[in-house]
């Protein structure tokens, strides 16, 4: 009878923690407890008054806030201060900048899937469609990538011509400037477009859209400075680049040696002005050796307070002409056989007037703050364009060729091994797209959403990492002997340039994710921390206050959510869709409860030793990067009317998800410092051990011939790509497929006719003359399968070239175009 009554008792606790009771239902249902066991004589005499007393002090301590905050709260903060990270100014402009959006839902443990579903879906305006058919068609059919990254080292000039007579550079420019004023989609599908031509081309073009001057311009630059220099960007009459990272400062560019001194000196002929003598070292800039305005960001002082203020004043971004006197510029590095230029530049004693600082004087001292609240938006949109671009074109091709390359007379595309290489590839693909387009449909809702950034810049670039190297193996010589022919080796090339721009990924993965996410995407840390801070100790008390005691009705409710919704498998989560979507919105939501109550308890139980113990960090930000991929692809799948076809992409990519986060929490609990802590954890959240499962071989296969022949969803996954003729790189495997599969019938009597012995001829072209002779397939059908075999033949060749265009002394252009022509001849 006790256990009976303890067992409803807990049930009844666990029942109001799930539903995250407000404190004074706990109370009103403690009373009640409370009443019924006296009524009932299980507590009576001197046990009744002292469990009345023991409560009737609990209910007035919790209830009455004065008493609360004086008794617990003060105490707690008192703690909370002494565990909390020092936080560097720099560190907290970081982590105020921009906005907190669907990685909020998912870090608190109950998404609510409306919220996502409501995001339109996307949509280009008239405008883009027909920029996109129009001007980027004709870019890329101008563009050729072994001519430019081989022969050239730089985009042909007409090239260039074309790219500011359209305004490709000035895409994030409103029109009022003369700019093409695209949407965040808009621009995304350009640059997603043009990598599939060109890598370099399109690293051209994103860059003065991405973090750089127009985008600072636009939101800090004064009046007079967006009117003079948005039109000139817009246009291309200044070709902008943007230099921060130097040798000394590259992960961690808040340490940029690089100075300015406020004085008073002539400035172009002009006498006493207000100027800082400017010097600076950087390097690996983009577009730096052709630009005509360099973006600069510097540590000004001002040691004779000519700015009012403190001497040191700390990051501050200007805008410099880069025909300044003092500049040093024009230099390359060769970044891994790309060719969109990047270079060092170097300034000494330039003197610029106060006023290219932009925004103006007042900006002084705000260029952390501004470059961290720009970042997002520009971080959401290249690489994650860029890794989209790469994952669809290498899917194509490489879809393409499993189809066509034949050994032990069958398709490489049927044997299991490489069909899991193609599963990760077409799942992975999918993935990518579906991140990359969700993201950019919350920049056009107005967000900004910095963790969410900083997930899509390291996810889609690991994963288009694994694309490239999947499609590398799966094309073996093919993809490794460089050329004209070559559709994979200049995108395997640039896979670590993306990999270490804007924010390299082992910091992004171990520091960023997880360290911003924590402090800005749950419900109440940030208000802790504000109000541990706050310098009125009295509203700093009263807001602790009310964030610790709902902080703790959240934690005890992760912690029944998560039992319950492991001991039920989340059954009974009220979910949008039904069937399998409706499934994987469950465990979906169930993953991100776990989520909640784990970053809770390892941000409790280790404090600021967590920024150290950055594996741990990473892999909490791995769940949540892994619960946000998942989501993308339901919203794709819902957003593309549940097509049947795409089921097997939607199961990869949520196995995959739920799989992996289930790796990397059983991975924290492992290597989690409180044994104790680590074992409670796990029963919570495992409680009847680990069940997800990786994507199955079935499926693998599903995706696998998926991309192995013609279909809408194939077309779906690889949408807005660039595919030329057959004599184009991947126009040439597109076509070799084409006709394998025109001829598939006329090949299937053909290898009937040879096992029943019909046929004894030995090489293909035998074969089907002597089919022909003896009837078993008429001159029109042995015509396709000659026109099959040849573009099968011309598509497993790669390029060959001359013993002397490797030689010593050529002109530094390396092979020439007649050398070209032979080899492809
Ligand atoms: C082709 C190219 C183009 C670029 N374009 C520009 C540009 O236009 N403008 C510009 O200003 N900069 C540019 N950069 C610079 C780029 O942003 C830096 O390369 C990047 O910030 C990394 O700096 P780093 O290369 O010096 O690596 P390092 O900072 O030396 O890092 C080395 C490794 O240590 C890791 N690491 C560092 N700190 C931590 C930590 N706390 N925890 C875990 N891991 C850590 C990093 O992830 C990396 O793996 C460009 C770089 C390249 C290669």
């Amino acid at each position: 009878m006790v256990w009976i009554g303890l067992l409803l008792i807990a049930l009844l606790a666990t029942g109001l923690a799930y539903a995250r009771a407000p404190l004074w239902l706990w109370t009103l249902t403690g009373a009640a407890v409370l009443g019924l066991l006296s009524a009932a004589g299980f507590i009576e005499g001197a046990l009744g008054a002292v469990s009345w007393a023991a409560f009737g002090s609990l209910a007035l301590l919790f209830n009455l806030r004065p008493l609360r905050r004086q008794l617990i709260t003060r105490h707690v903060l008192t703690a909370f201060r002494r565990v909390l990270p020092r936080m560097s100014d720099t560190e907290r402009e970081a982590i105020d900048a921009g906005t907190v959006w669907w990685d909020a839902e998912l870090f608190a443990g109950r998404p609510d899937w409306q919220r996502l579903l409501s995001l339109p879906a996307p949509r280009l305006s008239e405008e883009e469609q027909a920029f996109l058919d129009g001007p980027v068609e004709r870019l890329c059919e101008m563009l050729d990538d072994w001519e430019i990254t081989h022969e050239r080292q730089d985009l042909p000039p007409e090239a260039w011509q074309y790219l500011k007579e359209q305004g490709f550079f000035g895409m994030i420019i409103p029109k009022r400037y003369g700019g093409l004023g695209f949407s965040a989609l808009g621009h995304s599908e350009v640059v997603a477009k043009l990598t599939t031509r060109s890598g370099s081309a399109a690293v051209t073009v994103m860059v003065p859209n991405s973090l750089g001057p127009a985008e600072l311009l636009l939101h800090y630059g004064t009046d007079a400075q967006k009117d003079y220099y948005l039109p000139r960007l817009a246009s291309g009459e200044e070709i902008p680049c943007f230099a921060l990272t130097g040798p000394e400062a590259g992960s961690d560019a808040s340490a940029i040696p690089d100075v300015g001194r406020v004085c008073r000196a002539t400035v172009g002929g002009e006498q006493d002005v207000l100027a800082i003598r400017l010097n600076w070292d950087k390097r690996y800039i983009t577009l730096a050796p052709a630009a005509t305005l360099l973006g600069l960001a510097f540590k000004l002082q001002d040691p004779d307070g000519l700015l009012g203020g403190a001497e040191h004043r700390g990051i501050t971004l200007a805008l410099i002409p880069t025909d300044t006197p003092g500049i040093s510029i024009g230099k390359r590095h060769r970044p891994m056989n790309q060719a969109f230029l990047n270079g060092p530049t170097r300034g000494r004693d330039v003197l610029i007037p106060v006023d290219w600082i932009i925004g103006g004087a007042q900006m002084a001292g705000h260029g952390w703050r501004m470059l961290m609240e720009s970042l997002a938006a520009g971080r959401s949109i290249s690489l994650p364009a860029l890794s989209a671009g790469s994952a669809k074109l290498v899917s194509r091709g490489t879809g393409a060729y499993a189809g066509i390359r034949r050994q032990f007379k069958t398709p490489v595309g049927q044997f299991e091994g490489v069909q899991e290489a193609l599963a990760r590839i077409g799942g992975n693909t999918y993935v990518i797209d579906a991140a990359r387009i969700m993201t950019v449909m919350a920049l056009d809702q107005g967000e900004k959403p910095a963790v969410v950034s900083a997930i899509v810049k390291y996810q889609l670039t690991e994963r288009m990492r694994q694309v490239i190297n999947d499609a590398m193996d799966v094309h073996g010589g093919r993809g490794i002997c460089t050329g004209p022919r070559n559709y994979l080796a200049r995108i395997y090339q640039g896979v670590p340039i993306t990999i270490t721009v804007e924010g390299a990924n082992i910091l992004t993965r171990s520091l960023i994710i997880f360290g911003q996410g924590a402090i800005r995407c749950h419900p109440y840390v940030l208000t802790e921390m504000r109000a541990a801070n706050d310098e009125d100790r009295q509203r700093g008390l009263r807001d602790f206050d009310a964030a610790l005691f709902s902080h703790i009705g959240f934690s005890l409710s992760n912690v029944a959510r998560s039992l319950v919704l492991g001991l039920t498998g989340a059954r009974w989560v009220r979910t949008p869709g039904n069937g399998i979507v409706a499934h994987y919105y469950r465990q979906l939501t169930r993953t991100s409860t776990s989520l909640a109550l784990a970053a809770d308890v390892v941000m409790v139980t280790l404090g600021g030793r967590l920024k150290r113990l950055e594996r741990l960090s990473a892999r909490l930000g791995d769940v949540l990067s892994y619960l946000y991929l998942a989501s993308a692809a339901l919203k794709r799948f819902e957003d593309q009317g549940r097509k049947e076809a795409d089921r097997p992409l939607l199961h990869w990519s949520c196995r995959e998800a739920l799989y992996r986060s289930q790796t990397a929490l059983d991975e924290l609990f492992r290597n989690l410092p409180n044994r104790w802590i680590a074992l409670l954890l796990r029963v919570l959240v495992f409680p009847l051990g680990m069940r997800y499962e990786s994507p199955n071989d079935a499926n693998d296969r599903r995706v696998a011939r998926l991309l192995m022949r013609p279909s809408a969803a194939r077309d779906r996954l690889t949408r807005g790509i660039f595919i030329g003729e057959a004599d184009d790189p991947v126009g040439r495997v597109e076509h070799a497929l084409s006709a394998a599969i025109a001829a598939e019938s006329v090949m299937r009597k053909v290898q009937r006719a040879l096992r029943s012995g019909l046929l004894e001829a030995d090489t293909p072209e035998e074969q089907i003359t002597e089919a022909v002779a003896r009837a078993i397939i008429d001159e029109n059908e042995a015509s396709r399968l000659r026109a099959a075999d040849a573009a099968r033949y011309d598509a497993i060749m790669v390029d060959e070239f001359q013993p002397e265009d490797f030689g010593r002394g050529r002109d530094s252009s390396g092979i020439t175009s007649s050398g070209r022509d032979r080899a492809s001849a």
